[in-house]
C-alpha cells in the first residue's frame, strides 16, 4: 500500500507553506464599532480566521442572586458558527467552547474595572465566523476592543496571538495546518501597558530557550495588534457623531 507523503511545512530557505517568514503574522484587519445593536463591537481577521465580538452592558445582573455587591460580573461566550470549520460543527456549545469562554473571561477580568458597576453584568459574545487557528487569541483581541468601544472602563486593552513550533522552528501566528501538524502551539495574550500576561497556554513541548524565544515572538506580534486596536478605536471615535447632531 502506498503511504501518503505529507509535504514539508518549512522550506529550505525558511519560508512557510503560505509564503510567510517564521516571524511573520498573517494579514490582519481590525475594526471597532461594526455592529449597530450591541453596546460595543469589533471585528478581527487574521488570514482566514474571521471573528466578531459584541458587548452588552453594564446592565442589571440576572438572575439577581448572581449579582455581586461590590462589582460587576463578566459573562463571556466564545462560540464557533456551524459553518466556521471544515465539516459542519454541531451548533451548540462544545466542551472546548465552554473552556475557552472561561479562559477568555478570566483574561478580560484582569483589564475591566469591574468595581465601577456593582450589582451589574457585562455580557461578551465572541462569534467565530471562519476558523483557521488562533481563534481564542483573536477572539480575545476583538473582545477587548469591543469593551473599549462600549465605553466600559478598562485598565488597558489586551491582545493575543499564538506562537508555534513547526519542524523544530518557532513560528508566529500558526495557520491551522501548522497548528495540526506542528510540535507545539502556545497562545499568549498580554495587556502591554500593564505589563501583564493575561493568557498563556502551551500544548506540546518546547525547551526553555525555545519557550523564551516563543514568548518574545508573541510579544512582538502583540505589539503590532495593540497598535492596530488603538488605530481602530481612534478611527471609530474620530468619525463618531453625537446623537442629534447627525
Ligand atoms: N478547529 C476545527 N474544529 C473544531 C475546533 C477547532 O476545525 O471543532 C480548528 C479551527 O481552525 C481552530 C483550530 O482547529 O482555529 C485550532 O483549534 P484550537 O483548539 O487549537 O484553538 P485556536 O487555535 O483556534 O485558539
Amino acid at each position: 500500500m502506498l503511504e501518503k507523503v505529507e509535504h514539508r511545512l518549512i522550506t529550505e530557505d525558511g519560508r512557510r507553506i503560505d509564503g510567510r517568514a517564521l516571524d511573520e503574522m498573517r494579514p490582519v484587519r481590525i475594526e471597532a464599532g461594526v455592529l449597530d445593536r450591541s453596546d460595543g463591537s469589533a471585528y478581527i481577521e487574521m488570514g482566514k480566521t474571521k471573528i466578531y465580538a459584541a458587548v452588552y452592558g453594564p446592565k442589571e445582573a440576572h438572575p439577581r442572586h448572581l449579582a455581586q455587591p461590590h462589582k460587576a460580573i463578566l459573562n463571556c461566550r466564545y462560540h464557533m458558527a456551524a459553518f466556521s470549520v471544515e465539516g459542519r460543527k454541531a451548533p451548540g456549545m462544545t466542551r472546548r467552547e465552554i473552556e475557552l469562554s472561561k479562559v477568555i473571561r478570566e483574561a478580560l477580568e484582569s483589564i475591566v474595572i469591574l468595581e465601577e458597576f456593582p450589582r451589574s453584568a457585562i455580557d461578551i459574545f465572541i462569534e467565530v465566523i471562519q476558523a483557521d487557528a488562533g481563534t481564542r487569541t483573536a477572539g480575545l483581541t476583538a473582545a477587548s476592543l469591543a469593551l473599549a468601544d462600549a465605553g466600559i472602563p478598562i485598565l488597558d486593552l489586551c491582545a493575543g496571538i499564538a506562537v508555534g513550533k513547526v519542524e523544530g522552528r518557532i513560528v508566529l501566528d500558526p495557520s491551522e495546518e501548522e497548528d495540526k501538524r506542528g510540535e507545539a502551539d502556545m497562545p499568549v495574550a498580554m495587556a502591554p501597558r500593564l505589563g501583564s500576561i493575561v493568557l498563556l497556554q502551551l500544548n506540546g513541548r518546547m525547551t526553555s530557550s525555545e519557550f523564551t524565544e516563543a514568548l518574545n515572538l508573541a510579544k512582538k506580534g502583540i505589539g503590532v495588534l495593540y497598535e492596530l486596536q488603538r488605530k481602530a478605536l481612534g478611527k471609530k471615535f474620530a468619525t463618531f457623531t453625537p446623537a442629534g447632531e447627525e
